[in-house]
């Protein structure tokens, strides 16, 4: 089979390898869409080359269940991006990102993956392979897990610092929920995509005074929520100024350190600050069925490429051209 190679220092290769085979109690999966995401660019600008590559937001068609115990062939499925062990307590209630044996989805960007059966979830006939992976990776599946827990309600207002890939999913699934949602970034380019996925305002942070923005917009209460997707110390310390009282702030940003003063910026106005990683074997049909009642995830993927450009599908990806970019083997 073919498969992207990263050879370090934004140099990309599509290389051939031997066709994996499915172990027992795995199913050989037909890659038919693969995300890119923000978390493979450390990776595509370092200098060590990789034995694969680092896609982990794969969809496609069981080619052979003759090992699997749960799928056949046929099946369309999602895989999910953490993989857990599939039997330990965490596991058996499908919260995989918990499992103390978790690995990552290995090598997405390929024409084949032999997948765990646990790890594989269904994917109905009327959700297209693209959407199916932001739903069984990142794209959605972060940004829907935040919002069940971030718990906010139509009517509040939600501030969304960072407007790739995922600050985006949330802008447009918050949106959706009736949320005012302001989003903030420093790309023209973004702020315009958060508009168009229902952001009611677009701050460009290197422009505006975000903070006082938000306080004009809110009459002073500033946001019910804030979503941290940034990964950098100045966003989590801007999300800290622009979350209101007794507020919530959601992090999806990661690789930040950070200061606070818990006096201050938490205790002191009871504010709630949690991290917040991929998502929950069962909160997939719910994903499902907002899909089903409109959510417009297709809106999130804005370029797709065959393999073999991979090479140019993660230079537009890293120099911000693209939102969800998806590799169609
Ligand atoms: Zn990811
Ligand atoms: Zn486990």
């Amino acid at each position: 089979m073919k498969a992207v190679r990263l050879l370090g220092r934004r140099q990309v290769a599509l290389q051939d390898y031997p066709d994996p085979r499915p172990q027992d109690g795995q199913a050989l999966v037909r890659i038919r869409a693969s995300a890119l995401c923000g978390s493979e660019m450390h990776a595509y600008r370092g200098d060590h080359a990789l034995d694969g590559n680092p896609g982990h937001e794969p969809s496609g068609v069981v080619v052979d269940a003759s090992r699997s115990r749960r799928w056949r062939d046929g099946d369309r499925v999602g895989i999910h991006a953490v993989w857990g062990c599939g039997a330990c307590p965490w596991c058996t209630r499908g919260i995989y990102t918990f499992c103390d044996r978790l690995s990552g989805c290995p090598g997405a960007h390929a024409e084949l993956m032999a997948a765990p059966d646990h790890v594989c979830v269904p994917l109905p006939d009327d959700i297209p392979f693209d959407v199916g992976a932001l739903l069984a990776g990142d794209g959605l599946g972060v940004p829907y897990h935040t919002s069940r827990r971030l718990a906010t309600r139509g009517g509040d207002t939600v501030a969304v610092v960072g407007c790739g890939p995922i600050g985006l999913g949330s802008v447009l699934l918050q949106s959706f929920f009736g949320v005012r949602v302001i989003a903030l970034d420093r790309s023209r380019d973004r702020l315009e995509m958060a508009r168009r996925l229902g952001a009611a305002e677009a701050l460009d942070v290197s422009a505006d005074d975000p903070v006082r923005a938000v306080q004009h917009m809110t009459q002073g209460r500033l946001a019910e929520a804030v979503v941290e997707a940034t990964g950098r110390p100045e966003g989590f310390a801007l999300a800290l100024r622009l979350v209101g009282k007794a507020g919530a702030v959601a992090c999806n940003g990661e690789n930040a350190e950070v200061t606070l003063h818990v006096g201050s910026d938490l205790i002191r106005r009871d504010i709630t600050v949690f991290g917040s990683w991929f998502y929950h074997y069962r909160e997939y049909p719910e994903m499902l069925e907002l899909v089903r009642r409109g959510l417009a995830v297709q809106d999130l993927i804005t370029a797709r490429y065959p393999l073999a450009e991979a090479q140019q599908a993660y230079e537009d990806f890293a120099a911000l051209r693209t939102a969800k970019a998806i590799l169609e083997p």
